[in-house]
């Protein structure tokens, strides 16, 4: 027998069975490598058993009320009250959503759960085959059960409290430890439809683009509406004469979203390019999460005539004045909102209410260090990266925290305080090789002093140290 001549050895072949191109329908070939349709559809099936995985494992992770709320504490300093109330409420939503994927009703499949859990993983195949994951019945088990028709309605947070003492910090954060797209959006910007402003869906549109154009994503995540105070009724209980377009029109046109509805969403757009050939995408509310957050100005007042009239004498007098606006308003109620201006169809949709406090100067010194990503570890890390380190004294950081007091701006002036200290020494030091320390104390805050720039110590010896130092890397 003479040599056997195998003329199929210059065939394109499939890496991975060896099929030959006239063997398959198709091969998709590139350097040096091919790969035939049948095994393409082998690997797609493994990645999405793998997604389906991911998605139980998504159901499943969803963080206790106590993980929650350590998340938020490491992040969010003071605001107890808040937190606890926020980490329950949060819990319940999404375990309502973990239920309804698991009932399958609306299989959606945002990824959730810690914060560290993979995203944008999740399927609806693998939402649905994980019933019992997420309800803890089997679907044969719920003939027998009676609470099998009970619906769970969802439970929108209203956040109370004065500027800058964390509402929207809280909701942002929670957004982070839950894994879904986050929006904040501005109540005031807001008109009723067809009047010149963004009208609600826009809210919806924004969060379709923090979601990448990911509908399911979407669907899932938390918006955040600030300065909901604003759109209270203009003067209170009584109707006006004209239209209230920014105003209770607004209310109105929210309460739909609020409360759960399929919205039409117009695309346009940087995160909704996934769906081109669209003009408008439909989106289910029910999901999502929404807190409206607002400072209330008037509200304690309101509060406390209420319970005034409700006492007499004595009891009134100490009322009026041992109790801080916060005590206040812990015990608004529905009536309160109503008499500020809210709808009472808008406070329904509101049904989870918390207040946090103003913040002291004990917790602004503890939001300018304690924090994981605190201001200050933030300006020592935008230091380090030119090789310089960057510390405070305790002095500096007890004069910056008394600072934002005497301002009233909160937490939210720390920054632009640290930013006015260090702005002479950000704009010198780039060009100063020699620099390895700088030290920030009481007078660099006050601007009686500059902050203190110490050249490495070959040149000049090391600086003495008075007082305890925060720095950071
Ligand atoms: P609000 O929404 O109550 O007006 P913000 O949440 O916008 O205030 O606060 C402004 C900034 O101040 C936040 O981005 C955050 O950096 C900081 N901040 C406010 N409150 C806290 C807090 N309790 N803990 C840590 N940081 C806070």
């Amino acid at each position: 027998m003479g040599d056997v001549v195998d003329y199929n050895d210059s065939v394109p072949r499939c890496g991975f069975c060896g099929k030959s191109e006239r063997q398959v329908h198709k091969l998709v070939t590139g350097q040096g490598a091919a790969i035939c349709d049948e095994c393409i559809a082998q690997c797609v099936d493994l990645i999405k058993d793998d997604n389906d995985k991911d998605v139980k494992i998504n159901a499943l992770n969803l963080p206790k009320p106590s993980e929650i709320y350590a998340y938020l504490d490491q992040y969010v300093v003071g605001q107890p009250q808040a937190k606890r109330t926020l980490s329950v409420a949060v819990y319940n939503h999404y375990k309502r959503v973990n239920m309804e994927m698991g009932e399958g009703g609306r299989a959606t499949g945002a990824g959730m759960g810690k914060a560290a859990a993979s995203s944008g993983t999740a399927r609806k195949s693998g939402a649905v085959e994980d019933t019992k994951a997420a309800s803890g019945k089997r679907p044969d088990e719920r003939g027998t059960d009676p609470l099998a028709d009970v619906q769970v309605a969802k439970s929108n947070i209203l956040l109370l409290g004065p500027t800058g003492v964390g509402k929207t910090y809280l909701a942002q954060t929670l957004a982070r430890v839950m894994n879904v797209p986050f929006v904040i959006v501005d109540a005031t910007t807001l008109t009723e439809a067809g009047y010149i402003g963004d009208d609600v869906e826009s809210v919806l549109q924004r969060l379709l683009q923090a979601a990448d154009g990911d509908v399911d994503r979407a669907q899932h995540g938390i918006v955040y509406i600030d300065e909901i105070d604003k759109i209270a009724r203009k003067s209170g209980e009584s109707a006006s004469l004209t239209r209230d377009v920014s105003g209770e029109g607004v209310q109105q046109a929210l309460l739909k979203i609020l409360e759960g509805t399929i919205a039409s969403v117009p695309l346009e757009g940087e995160g909704t390019r996934k769906h081109r050939d669209q003009n408008t995408i439909k989106m289910d509310t029910r999901d999502i999460l929404f807190i409206c957050g607002g400072a209330f100005v008037g509200l304690d007042a309101i509060v406390r005539k209420r319970l005034g009239a409700q006492e007499s004498g004595f009891t009134a007098t100490l009322r009026e004045h041992d109790e801080s606006k916060a005590d206040l308003l812990r015990q608004v109620d529905a009536d309160d909102l109503g008499d500020f201006g809210l709808l009472p169809e808008f406070i329904g949709r509101l049904p989870v209410v918390s207040v946090l406090d103003e913040l002291t100067e004990q917790d602004l010194r503890d939001i300018l260090v304690r924090p994981a990503n605190a201001l200050v570890k933030q300006y020592c890390k935008l230091f380090a990266v030119d090789g310089v380190r960057l510390s405070f004294t305790d002095e500096a950081i007890a004069a910056i925290a008394a600072k934002a007091i005497r301002e009233g701006t909160g937490a939210r002036g720390l920054r632009s305080i640290i930013e006015k200290t260090l702005e002479e020494t950000m704009f010198q030091l780039p060009e100063m090789n020699d620099v390895e320390r700088v030290i920030v104390d009481a007078s660099a805050v006050s601007g009686e002093g500059v902050p203190k720039m110490v050249v490495s110590s070959a040149s000049s010896g090391r600086s003495p140290r008075r007082s305890k130092i925060h720095a950071f890397g």
